[in-house]
């Protein structure tokens, strides 16, 4: 594998996906409860600090307002009182009188001057303004001075003081830096752990393919068994399933293959004997060697039957896709199958009858069909009485979705624990009976499975010494 490949393969792994999410997990979380703590010491100290120095300011302020303006900077109670608060929060003042002049100044660098802004001239007029620089980290406000005894509510001047919010910030930036230390600490710990999380949760789906891996090889465990979780649990009882399935192919397989083996051996195992021994006798006479001949012919004929039906068969394993569907009338078709037998049922002493009840068409592979019933009536014929009292029934019915065929003999039966068997390639109840007919134990696996590719169903019923019965059930329309 190239290192691209490899590199592209982790990336689309399970694993990684896993770390990915972790990596999520352990850093948006912290990183939102972070900001908005942050954001929100910093509203909630602001707001604090404003109300704070507001009070305090409008403490002043009305202390100011009995007092005479002019005269203020000789008042040393209040200047200390307004010294307290400059220097507590890091602040300026400045009193402005009603003609905009500024007569105090903590900073004592405005004295004297006219102070026209837009917050003092609200204040002016009545109105107490609070202002946040955030740029400049300072809160300014602006009160308006008014004699409380004052029923007019004269305003005689203005007081501003503004504070900083440094201190508020530095407190700021020192959560923050404490904060985002926490946060990497727990982030590398969180992924820490899922790194080795993540690998130990996708360790049973590493378990499974090595296991699928060393079975294929043949090798260790023939069956998976990864518990771990519900999901590995179901994949492993569903490949187990289909291995066992597989299995079962694979030694119906093999014995169909030496079945095979076994069945086309015989015929020439007899040939080479009949050949041999005439071999061995070089003054047999004439009639020993017709004699022989004929056995091997027989032989021969056996031989090619058992490759034709082979032949068949393999034909008929293929998918229903290999269907040759054409409209057959089916009375017609079963007429000359029956002509094409008669000579058999006359030799054998069989009473051949077909009756139909209604004519039939449908859509069928007519190779095929014809094969299968071929199979059914032959049979029918063949393990029947030869005494001249046997019979064999075919009927053909219909209804408005499949057409019925039954084919009754009055033969020799069939066993009852044979019933089931009698599908199976090469299974014959009696062999050497069925051999001594030149029976191939083909003919009924492959009339059931062209019966199943045409989507029907075939089921045998018997009583032993009376005979037996085979109901065949085909839809008139091939469903695909
Ligand atoms: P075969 O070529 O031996 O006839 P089949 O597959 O057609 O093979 O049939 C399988 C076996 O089922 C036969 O060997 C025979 O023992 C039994 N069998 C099939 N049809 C009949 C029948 N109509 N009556 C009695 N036995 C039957």
């Amino acid at each position: 594998m190239t290192k691209g490949k490899i590199v592209l393969n982790f990336l689309k792994s399970l694993q990684f996906r896993l770390i990915v999410i972790f990596i999520v997990l352990a850093i948006l979380p912290g990183a939102v409860i972070h900001i908005g703590l942050i954001k929100s010491y910093e509203a909630r100290a602001l707001q604090i600090r404003q109300s704070e120095v507001l009070s305090q300011a409008k403490i002043l302020s009305n202390q100011i307002a009995t007092k005479d303006m002019e005269q203020i900077e000789a008042d040393t109670a209040l200047l200390s009182q307004i010294d307290s608060l400059t220097s507590l929060y890091d602040g300026r003042v400045m009193l402005v009188n009603n003609a905009l002049r500024i007569v105090l100044d903590t900073y004592n660098l405005d004295d004297g001057k006219t102070m026209i802004s837009e917050e003092v001239i609200k204040s002016a007029s009545g109105e107490t303004k609070v202002v946040y620089d955030s740029n400049n980290r300072y809160i300014e406000m602006s009160i308006p001075v008014i004699n409380p005894d004052d029923e007019l509510g004269n305003v005689r001047g203005v007081l501003i003081v503004s504070v900083s919010t440094d201190n508020i910030y530095l407190t700021q930036n020192f959560l923050w830096q404490v904060g985002l230390s926490v946060e990497i600490i727990a982030a590398a710990v969180i992924i820490f752990v899922g790194v080795l999380l993540s690998g130990h949760l996708v360790k049973p789906m590493k378990n499974i393919s090595k296991s699928i891996e060393s079975i294929q090889n043949g090798y260790g465990d023939t069956e998976l068994s990864e518990r771990t979780y519900t999901e590995t649990a179901l994949i492993c009882e569903d490949f187990n399933q289909l291995i066992s399935r597989m299995r079962v192919m694979d030694e119906s397989r093999q014995e169909f293959v030496s079945n095979v083996s076994h069945e086309l051996k015989t015929p020439l195992t007899s040939m080479k004997v009949l050949a041999d021994s005439l071999n061995s006798m070089p003054d047999a006479p004439v009639e020993l060697y017709q004699e022989f001949m004929e056995d091997i012919t027989k032989e021969i004929e056996r031989e090619t039957s058992i490759i034709n039906d082979l032949l068949s068969l393999v034909k008929m394993d293929k998918s229903a896709a290999d269907l040759n569907i054409s409209a057959v009338n089916i009375n017609e078709l079963l007429e000359s199958i029956m002509k094409r037998l008669q000579p058999i049922a006359d030799k054998q002493k069989v009473e051949l009858v077909l009756e139909s009840f209604r004519p039939v068409t449908a859509e069928v592979d007519e190779v095929k069909l014809s094969l299968a019933f071929t199979n059914l009536i032959e049979n029918a014929i063949k393990y029947n009485k030869n005494d001249g009292e046997g019979w064999v029934h075919v009927s053909l019915n219909a209804d408005h979705q499949y057409f019925y065929l039954k084919v009754e003999d009055s033969g020799i039966g069939i066993p009852e624990e044979s019933l089931e068997h009698i599908y199976e390639r090469f299974y014959r109840v009696d062999k050497s009976h069925s051999r001594e007919i030149g029976g191939t134990g083909l003919g009924l696996a492959i009339t059931r499975n062209s019966i199943l590719m045409h989507r029907g169903a075939i089921k045998a019923y018997s009583v032993m010494g009376e005979g037996t019965t085979f109901d065949v059930r085909i839809p008139l329309s091939y469903i695909l």
